[in-house]
């Protein structure tokens, strides 16, 4: 990922993409004083920025460091990133991390880093294509108690349980898994949340120890819109049968329509393709009227 043509924008400048480089002993690194973002640009634009810059600075704030850009800044900069880099319609990844000038698990003192890099991720608007559904497993890991870790946070650090369970998913012939929380109830997937629907009204977990998406606000959002009843409750797994749909949300995943989970099936049918649909649309930059 390291060799390619480009720009990315890093503490303020762009540079080129081979040339954005950080020292073997950056705090990050080590123990993972790191945060992220994942959007996505469509036509040029990058959906909800500053949601996801608010987010991002929260992060930073969750993991006791200050990211040195403010929000309009952070959205500024992100769009020079993608139209240096002539796209359109792109993933963007801002980056925040504890430099190398302190090396040990206190690191007041260190550098705060800030990189941002796009680059071209197609989007999956193909319904036909979609609504064949995905299959899930059930990952062995499980989300961490808001107690035991900081589960607000897009942190580095709450991805190395998901790298090792999507790892195994693929392993054992999945596309991803279905993670439960502490409590052994419905969570979340390794990079996206999960909606599940029965008699025309859509069921998701309260987001309190995983990440509350950005996409799935959204499509909250739009189910009231088209007054579609949701309700956001503790889901224990043994209801999944119970179910008729699922889908999951995220920035990657926009809305994907699962097929299987473990022992369980599903039939993506008219609520899935509806937020497939309703979600393209409300993606694209709204036309400026003539
Ligand atoms: N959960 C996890 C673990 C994620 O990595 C993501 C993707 N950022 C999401 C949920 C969905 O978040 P969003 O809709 O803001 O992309």
């Amino acid at each position: 990922f390291d060799q390619r043509d480009g720009f990315i924008w890093m503490n303020g400048s762009l540079v080129p993409w081979r040339e954005a480089k950080l020292h073997v002993l950056s705090h990050g690194l080590h123990y993972a004083s790191c945060v992220f973002e994942g959007e996505r640009a469509y036509g040029g634009q990058i959906f909800k920025s500053t949601e996801h810059s608010e987010r991002f600075r929260n992060s930073a704030n969750v993991l006791d460091f200050e990211i040195p850009y403010s929000v309009a800044e952070l959205d500024a900069a992100k769009q020079l990133v993608v139209d240096k880099n002539n796209f359109t319609d792109c993933y963007v990844r801002p980056v925040a991390w504890r430099g190398s000038e302190m090396m040990a698990v206190a690191a007041q003192n260190s550098t705060i880093n800030t990189a941002i890099a796009v680059w071209p991720w197609p989007s999956m608007f193909n319904v036909a294509e979609k609504m064949k559904g995905i299959r899930l497993d059930i990952a062995e890991y499980r989300r961490p108690d808001p107690r035991t870790a900081p589960t607000a946070a897009k942190a580095a650090g709450l991805y190395m349980i998901c790298t090792i369970s999507k790892h195994r998913a693929e392993r054992r012939g999945y596309a991803d898994a279905m993670m439960l929380d502490w409590q052994g109830r419905v969570a979340e997937c390794t990079g996206a949340n999960i909606f599940f629907a029965v008699d025309g009204v859509l069921h998701t977990p309260i987001a309190d120890c995983f990440l509350d998406g950005i996409t799935r606000r959204t499509v909250i959002e739009l189910a009231r819109r088209r007054g579609i009843e949701v309700i956001e409750r503790r889901i224990q797994p043994e209801e999944l049968p119970n179910f008729e749909e699922c889908f999951l949300t995220g920035t990657g995943a926009e809305v994907t329509p699962v097929s299987e989970i473990g022992p369980y099936t599903f039939k993506p049918g008219a609520l899935s393709r509806t937020f497939v649909e309703d979600y393209s649309a409300e993606v694209r930059p709204k036309q400026q009227a003539a």
